[in-house]
């Protein structure tokens, strides 16, 4: 299912940055992951694998997901939008609608218990109107899924005090998701997980 809808997202026109694209970077990892991690947009490095996060932010998420026991295989890792905007500007309100619909539609078939975001385009999209220095290391819960905000790992390898504020914001993912599993969902509407 996830091949077929690469297949299409690989097909994608909507936008200019298509024409220049090298690959489009669709995402990757476990169809039946349990944890889906949500970064920006893909780099020189992504566009031209094909893959998300391989440059050096990537080596540092992976870093990350070891210090929690986690490889890549084990989660889905995709961005907001699936092709590298030129010389790394940041991702277009168009650019960001545009490809909506292929997040949407990787949510529908990964169905993760919990989504991470990453950084504040992705944060922007499930914490709307919210600010990243504020939730950072926050999670709530709509439905069935917890929604989880952290720094973009690209901001946090040159920055001391993010470093430290991801490196904890990372360790608290296992026990966020087992909280959210053993909570019973009894309350329609968004429900604050935890405030550490
Ligand atoms: N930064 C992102 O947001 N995504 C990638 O895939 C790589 C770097």
């Amino acid at each position: 299912m996830l091949d077929e809808l690469n297949q299409e997202i690989a097909r994608c026109t909507l936008c200019e940055i298509a024409k220049h694209r090298t690959n489009t970077v669709p995402g990757e990892g476990a169809e039946n992951a349990e944890i889906m991690f949500i970064g920006e947009a893909p780099g020189w490095h992504e566009d031209q694998q094909g893959r998300p996060f391989v440059g050096p932010a990537g080596h540092y998420l992976e870093q990350l997901l070891a210090s929690i026991g986690l490889t890549r295989r084990q989660v889905f890792i995709a961005n907001v939008i699936k092709c590298r905007p030129t010389n790394n500007r940041d991702p277009l309100p168009t650019e960001i609608q545009n490809c909506r619909k292929w997040l949407d539609r990787q949510i529908e078939l990964i169905k993760p218990k919990m989504i991470v975001t990453l950084g504040r385009y992705s944060m922007a999209r499930f914490f709307p109107g919210k600010t990243i220095s504020n939730i950072h290391g926050t999670a709530v819960r709509q439905g069935d899924t917890v929604y989880f905000a952290m720094y973009h790992p690209a901001a946090a390898l040159h920055q001391q005090s993010l470093r430290q504020a991801i490196e904890a914001d990372m360790k608290k993912i296992t026990s966020v998701l087992a909280e959210a599993e053993s909570t019973p969902e009894d309350e329609p509407g968004p429900q604050q997980l935890s405030m550490f």
